[in-house]
């Protein structure tokens, strides 16, 4: 654990019976991080949520919150806040209640409570609301109140569960975006659960990403994105080609892989100069590094291909290709760039040396 770490989780796994949904996982959260985790459903995200809130104990290991050892307190006494897709507030208290709530529970002074929720509905934009009752609100409006109610007594960290699951995509949209200043401006601890990635890539400082219990990797979005360190967090955060192929030479951070037909193409093997030669890898590369390129000079690495099927995506143009291996690659064609592609058409696809890079198949682990 580091100087400043405001949450570690170290070793923790939980059995439901024979099932092990947690498996052996250490995690350290920093103060003022908001930190998601993100993975598929049923991949133990809410069983390690609920281990940290305390409402389920641990089969083994610890959690320590501010250096304090909490794995056997209540979830009560840990004082943490949280804010879940169902966020059930109080049908008939105002929505001045409903904040106040738990400062009563606390039995804080009555001015102080009017300052503190006073204060807290002008950060969640509610100022004008706050005699209303929960059912005349929106759904954007009760879980801004919801928000307003977990963090009202500054808890020293907010658990946030797909809370806004519920909500329509451009709402959703706009509360990540909301949720996310108000974290940075109180520079509250936060811990997020979501399947839906693009939440976990707008909202994060950091993602772990799990998988049957376990962390896969944990990094920030933009590494996530451009570094995945296996093939399932590859798969898993945006898309991306995987080609199958082997690394047959490598030289100061350059790795030359041999593809399906000899076809030989340079990769960056920047950290993963560990990989024997001979080992059997994919060569990985996001739709949107791959380029129709108009001559051969230009690019590190280029393949003919035809073209095999086009679909529309609005600002863009997925082309899927067959390449001359024999392999297939899709590219994203920036809508703008559409008239270089057409059905059954030779192109030729360029990448630079830094587009692509190699990851181990790992699945089968
Ligand atoms: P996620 O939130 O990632 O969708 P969960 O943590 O809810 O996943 O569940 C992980 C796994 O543990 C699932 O297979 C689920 O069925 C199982 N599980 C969750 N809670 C219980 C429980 N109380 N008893 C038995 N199995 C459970
Ligand atoms: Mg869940």
């Amino acid at each position: 654990m580091q100087l400043g770490d405001s949450l570690s989780i170290v070793n923790a796994t939980k059995y439901y019976g024979k099932f092990k949904a947690v498996d052996n996982v250490s995690l350290a959260v920093n103060k003022g991080e908001f930190l998601t985790i993100l993975g598929p459903s049923g991949s133990g995200k809410t069983s390690l949520l609920k281990l940290i809130a305390g409402f389920e104990g641990l089969s083994s290991g610890a959690i320590l919150l501010n250096n304090q050892e909490i794995t056997k307190k209540k979830a009560y006494e840990r004082e943490i806040g949280m804010l879940f897709q169902n966020y059930a507030l109080f049908p008939h208290m105002t929505v001045f209640d409903n904040i106040a709530y738990p400062l009563r529970l606390r039995k804080y002074p009555k001015r102080e409570i009017a300052e503190k929720v006073s204060d807290i509905l002008k950060l969640v934009h509610l100022e004008e609301y706050a005699s209303r009752f929960p059912k005349q609100l929106s759904g954007g409006q009760q879980q801004r109140v919801a928000l307003a109610r977990a963090i009202v007594y500054n808890p020293p960290l907010l658990l946030l569960d797909e809370p806004l699951g519920a909500l329509d995509k451009n709402l959703r949209h706009q509360m990540q975006l909301e949720i996310k200043h108000i974290q940075e401006k109180l520079g509250i601890t936060t811990i997020s659960v979501t399947h839906d990635q693009e939440e976990a890539l707008t909202m994060s400082d950091r993602i772990c990403v799990m998988n049957r219990g376990r962390i896969e990797q944990i990094d920030t979005p933009q590494n996530l994105y451009q570094k995945p360190s296996n093939r399932f967090v590859a798969e898993f955060i945006g898309e991306i080609n995987l080609i199958a192929g082997e690394l047959v030479g490598k030289e100061a951070g350059t790795g030359h892989m041999k593809l399906l037909n000899r076809h030989v193409v340079t990769v960056d093997l920047a950290d993963r100069d560990e990989l024997a030669l001979n080992t059997s890898v994919y060569l990985a590369i996001r739709p949107e590094n791959v380029q129709i390129a108009a001559d051969q000079a230009a690019w590190a690495n280029t393949l003919s291909a035809k073209v095999k099927e086009l679909i529309y995506v609005g600002e863009a143009v997925k082309v899927k290709a067959e390449m001359e291996t024999g392999q297939e690659l899709t590219v994203k064609v920036p809508a703008r760039d559409m008239q270089t592609v057409a059905l059954g058409r030779e192109v030729l696809l360029g990448w630079g040396r830094q587009d692509a890079y190699v990851i181990v198949d790992d699945q089968g682990r």
